[in-house]
This record gives C-alpha cells, structure tokens and sequence, in this order.
C-alpha cells in the first residue's frame, strides 16, 4: 500500500513537471511517505527526519536554498502536529486523508512560500487515479482504504480509519491505463480486500473480481493478485471467481497469524484455527496447484509453550510457501497494549527463530519439488546479482532467473526450471 500511495505521489511532481534529485543535500523538496504498522518502521522514519532536519538546519545557516520537508503517510496521521513540534523544520505533516493537499504543497515550493492549510480538518479521502511506477509491468491499484477490524495488535485502524471502497468504475479506468501502459500483471490492494463493498450497486469483492477480470481481459492486462485477504471474510463466491478464471494468478497471501484459538481470541482475528484449515482446504479444492504464503505473529501476551506448538502443528500441515514472520511489538494506541502478560524480548525471539526455522524447511521443500517443471512466467527486469540475467516471476509468485535478451523485458514467456539457488529457481529455457 504505501509503494502504490508513494507512486501516486511521484506521478503528481511529475505530472507538475518535477524530477528527481541526485540526493537529499541538492533536493528542493523531500517527501517521507510514512507506515507505522511496525514500530521499527517509525523509529527508521525518526531518524530520516533527523538527517534532513540536519540539512536544512546547514542551509539556513548559510542562508542557501530552502528544502521543503514533507512527512505523510499513516506515521504523520498519527502524530500529526507532534512531529512539527518536535522537529521544527518540517514543513508540512500531511496525514493519509490530507493527500489531496499535496498539489498545494508542491504548488508553495514552486512559488517558494508556504501553504497555508489545516490538516487537522481532514479532507475525505481521496483515491489517486494512478499507482503506476514508471518502467513497471506490474502495478499496484488499490481498491479500499481503511479497515474496520480493529485486530487488537493493530494500528491501522487507527491510523487510516475505517473502510472507504473505491468506485469501480474509477478501478476500471485505472486497469484500462495501466495496460495501455504495458503494465501485464495488477495487484488489487486493501487492508481487507474481502470486505470491499460498493453501496450504490451492491457489488462486493467476488463481483468486482469478476467485473476487473472483464476489464483486463479488454486492456491487456493478463495476471491479477490480491491483498490483503483477511480469511474472515473470505467468502465462497470469491473461491469459485477465482478458480473458474485463469487471470487470476495460483497464489493467495492469506495471513493466519497464529495457529492456536486462544491467541487467535486474543487478537480479535475473527476466525478460528478450525476455520482457516476448512478455509484453506475448500481453496485448494477448487484450485489444487494454488500456492500460499501468510503472516506469523508469535509471542502474544500469554502466548503458552501449547499455543506456539498449535502454531508450528499448523504451518505442517499447511505448507506455505513463504511466511512473513515477527514478534509482538506493544503498540501505543491499541488493545493489545494493555494486556497482561507480555512476553519476554528473549523468549520472543527465540520462539520467532523455531517459526523461521519451520518455515525455511518448507520453502526449500516446495521449491525444490519444482525442480524441472516448466512454467509461465512474466519477465520483470534485469537480475540484482547478474547483469546478463533477467529475473522473472512465477503466477505462484516464486521468483526465477534465467539468460536472455533485455528486449523481453515485461513479456510472458515459459521456462524449465533446472535447479535452486536461496529462494530463485535457475531456468535454462526461455520459450515465448
Ligand atoms: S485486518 Fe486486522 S491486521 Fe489487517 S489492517 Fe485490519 S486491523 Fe490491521
């Protein structure tokens, strides 16, 4: 979500005729665009504010060019004025619903004076009509905004207040833009994807699935993905959507957070262990060859020894292919911050590290059984490690590389995989 709002907010500078600057020393504006779902994320930001607080503390001294430092995103809705006050050379805080300001800020930079506005009125949301970065073949379109859940680790809630759904109609153009653009593969975004919901028309998230999958079928756009699907809400119409049309890619990120009821509970997840496994099995049903990853939160305040076995008893039997995986961090603000029995920082990290250590062996066993399978793949760019390679991705979201011309950059084309190297498969062929 905040690379899509962040390339929103790049198109608009450019769209006004602005570049990017080498660094932040010759910058005229700096734009942070904040997360604050992890309290090491905020804590990095803090110290981003500090260094070009620094830089523009240097300017004013020598009475050289003015820096505009902007702070946005969920971290600046949360702090708000409290950031301007603890660091006096920020320009402007601009929370997630304040973003339609952003024309003004840029427009006082250009003229070099300062915007006059109040972003404690908070303007309704507004959705960006584009997410796309420049050169990409995969695009972000994010669908809702908010969350009504209040899981009782979260802050998002908070932060980015409840459920708006975007109107399908706009969701329509910015498929059509973005293939006309070359983009071959969209991820439609939300906090809760599953909870979209149009009043006017009554459409939900099964028929608006249906409705993006007409959409990309005119415009060119072959592959769509989605996230995040809260399995609460993951509704027997959206199962059979995705598995009557091939556009959707054979991968679901469906994060299950703990494997024991009394923390799922605890953490107001809304499901329980029982109906995630009959979740994921009615999934696979449908779709047998479809891949999965989740989130995994350990060491909950009161999380027993038997919770975390629920847990790892139930990574076994799922078999995901990828987990994001982290420990419980109290978040000011939330439920969760006033329960009992926290864990220790060491038992935390020491119950994350046996989760980890699960889910390595499971991903090298699922990747490694696909050794010499062919596969279709969407060719993205050129590899990190390897100029001579370019790194594509499977529709089960595995990552492979494999030698070929720049010039297939952003087409589809099939490969063998030949072997493993970390988490990249290696691929002789490259048939289109
Ligand atoms: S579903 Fe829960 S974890 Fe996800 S954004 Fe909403 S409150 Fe946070």
């Amino acid at each position: 979500m905040n690379s899509a709002e962040s390339a929103a907010l790049v198109l608009v500078c450019k769209e006004r005729g602005w570049n990017e600057a080498a660094d932040g020393e010759s910058a005229d504006l700096v734009l942070l665009n904040t997360c604050s779902v992890r309290i090491t994320a905020e804590r990095r930001v803090l110290s981003r504010i500090a260094h070009y607080a620094g830089i523009k503390k240097k300017q004013n001294k020598r009475k050289t060019r003015r820096l505009t430092l902007v702070v946005a995103g969920c971290m600046a809705q949360r702090l708000g004025e409290t950031l301007k006050q603890k660091y006096p050379q920020v320009d402007y805080v601009m929370g997630t619903s304040a973003r339609s300001l952003f024309p003004l800020i840029l427009e006082a930079a250009e003229k070099d004076t300062k915007a006059d506005f109040d972003t404690n009125e908070k303007p309704v949301f507004a959705f960006s009509n584009s997410h796309l970065e420049e050169g990409q073949f995969r695009s972000f379109i994010p669908i809702m905004h908010g969350c009504n859940n209040f899981c009782s680790y979260c802050i998002v809630p908070y932060v980015r207040g409840g459920e708006v759904s975007r109107d399908p109609e706009n969701i329509a153009r910015e498929i059509r833009l973005v293939g006309e653009r070359g983009v071959r593969e969209i991820t439609l975004l939300g906090q809760n994807v599953n909870s979209y919901r149009w009043e006017q028309t009554g459409m939900d998230f099964s028929r608006l699935l249906k409705f993006a999958a007409a959409e990309a079928e005119k415009s060119g756009v072959k592959w769509i993905r989605f996230l995040s699907a809260n399995p609460k809400d993951f509704s027997p119409a959206t199962v059979e959507v995705m598995a009557e049309n091939r556009v959707f890619c054979r991968h679901l990120h469906l994060p299950v957070q703990h494997g024991s009821n009394n923390v799922l509970k605890a953490m107001n997840r809304g499901y329980t262990r029982e109906r995630f496994l009959e979740l994921v099995r009615e999934i696979r049903a449908a779709m047998p060859e479809i891949s999965l990853s989740t989130d995994i939160l350990v060491g909950f305040p009161g999380e027993t020894e038997d919770d975390l076995r629920q847990t790892l008893e139930l990574m076994e039997e799922m078999k995901f292919l990828y987990a994001y995986m982290y420990h419980f961090n109290p978040r000011e603000g939330t439920k969760a911050f006033d329960l009992p029995d926290r864990i220790g920082e060491e038992v935390k990290k020491e119950r994350l590290s046996r989760v980890m250590t699960l889910q390595e062996k499971h991903t090298a066993q699922l990747l490694k059984a696909r050794i010499g399978s062919t596969e279709t793949v969407l060719i993205e760019g050129i590899s990190r490690k390897n100029a001579d390679e370019l790194i594509t991705r499977t529709e089960k979201d595995e990552m492979a590389a494999v030698a070929g011309p720049k010039s297939m950059i952003g087409s589809f084309a099939r490969i063998t995989i030949s072997s493993l190297r970390g988490k990249t498969f290696r691929a002789k062929e490259l048939l289109l």
